[in-house]
């Protein structure tokens, strides 16, 4: 194994407080050793130790890969022109997740693959290291269990979303389709996905089913995260909160119980989504009510071809801080360790001995200017597993 010295780092944020000051364990004038696949040290550059090989930041910021909780990328097709419309004010009825469902089971295994292989890679130019992704776009047990596989073989947080929307074919059955979802197409589901996920709002799944579906998952093995109080207040929160869930996911429309009980929870993250109002000229959530109940925080993309197709996790930390009441730093620790937390990782989101050596250089001297020059493309190196992309 080849170890890397990155050093004349201007500013490092490593999410240990043990290594540096407040919650992001800021670093001035840092360094950090990367052996192998992980990281072996870091902190001031004046103690840092010999490595084989020398990385100069030249006064760049450094902090750890972004981790993007929440995507569904495994679709076909695209919706321009809902989008278009939607931007134009012009009613368009065709549009919506069926069209993509349509779309999804034309393509085959090998345009799913290339597609999701595209998306990453689009990510990873923009510093995201670490990316959960759904299926949710195929609802028969064929569709969504051939989706999670070509995931699974690209990133390891998958989860089964055959609850994303009642399937067309049940569209006058939906306890049928419930009744599908936790039977034949969780059996062929749960080899490949880690998650289960439930669309939990008016018009998808309710309370009762939601409840239904994400306890059949946990027996077998999956742990829940819910789509919940995206387009109106409901039960999604509260029951992500009661299972255990490892993320309440949207959290627009909260009442202040809801509030309290992610506030309570044992190791539920609220998981915000600007990308997705923004998308949808909707409201945004209050992240600065939430992180003022003392409830952790995550940022991710929803990155989706029909309510949030961007994959960039830089806007979504601008769009935080100028919209939804954060901090920069709060709202870089929200996409990076506020992630990890939401995918119950602690190897990912910090730079810190021990963890994986993913690690964003940026052209600017602080991750400050993540939200202050939106829009720019700061991201300069980045490091996943160690290995420098496009070196
Ligand atoms: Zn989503």
């Amino acid at each position: 194994m080849t170890s890397t010295l990155v050093t004349g780092i201007s500013t490092l944020v490593t999410n240990d407080p043990a290594l540096g000051e407040g919650p992001l364990g800021l670093v001035r004038d840092a360094a950090v050793v990367l052996d192998g696949e992980h990281v072996a040290w870091a902190g001031p550059a004046s103690a840092a130790p010999a490595a084989d090989r020398r990385h100069d930041a030249q006064g760049r910021a450094a902090l750890p890969g972004f981790v993007d909780s929440h995507s569904h990328l495994l679709f076909g097709g695209d919706r321009t022109e809902e989008f278009n419309a939607r931007m134009s004010g012009r009613p368009y009825s065709a549009g919506g997740i069926r069209t993509t469902v349509a779309a999804t089971r034309e393509a085959s295994d090998e345009e799913l693959a290339e597609n999701l292989a595209r998306y990453l890679a689009e990510a990873r130019r923009q510093g995201t290291t670490t990316m959960e992704t759904k299926s949710g776009y195929g609802l028969t047990p064929e569709q969504e269990s051939r989706a999670l596989r070509v995931a699974a073989r690209q990133t390891d947080e998958v989860t089964y979303l055959g609850a994303h929307i009642v399937a067309p074919e049940y569209a006058d059955d939906p306890a049928a389709y419930v009744d599908l979802v936790t039977g034949p197409m969780l059996d062929a589901c749960a080899p490949y996905a880690r998650w289960v996920d439930v669309f939990c709002e008016k018009g998808a799944f309710d309370g009762d089913q939601a409840r239904a579906i994400l306890t059949a998952g946990q027996a077998k093995g999956l742990t829940p995260r819910v789509h919940a109080n995206q387009l109106s207040y409901g039960p999604g929160v509260q029951l992500a909160v009661e299972l255990g869930a490892a993320s309440a996911d949207h959290c627009t429309h909260l009442s202040d119980a809801d509030v309290d009980a992610l506030g309570q929870s044992a190791g539920t993250v609220a998981t915000l989504l600007p990308g997705c109002e923004f998308s949808t000229r909707a409201e945004y959530p209050d992240a600065r009510r939430l992180l003022d109940a003392g409830v952790t925080v995550a940022l991710s993309t929803d990155c989706n071809p029909g309510s949030s197709f961007t994959s960039s996790m830089p806007f979504c930390v601008a769009v935080a801080v100028r919209e939804m009441g954060m901090t920069p730093d709060e709202a870089v620790w929200a996409a990076t360790e506020g992630g990890a937390r939401a995918l119950r990782r602690t190897d990912v989101g910090r730079v810190a001995p021990g963890a994986r050596a993913d690690l964003v250089l940026l052209d600017a001297p602080s991750h400050v200017h993540l939200a202050y020059r939106p829009g720019v493309p700061l991201v300069s190196r980045v490091w996943h597993r160690g290995a420098l992309l496009d070196a």
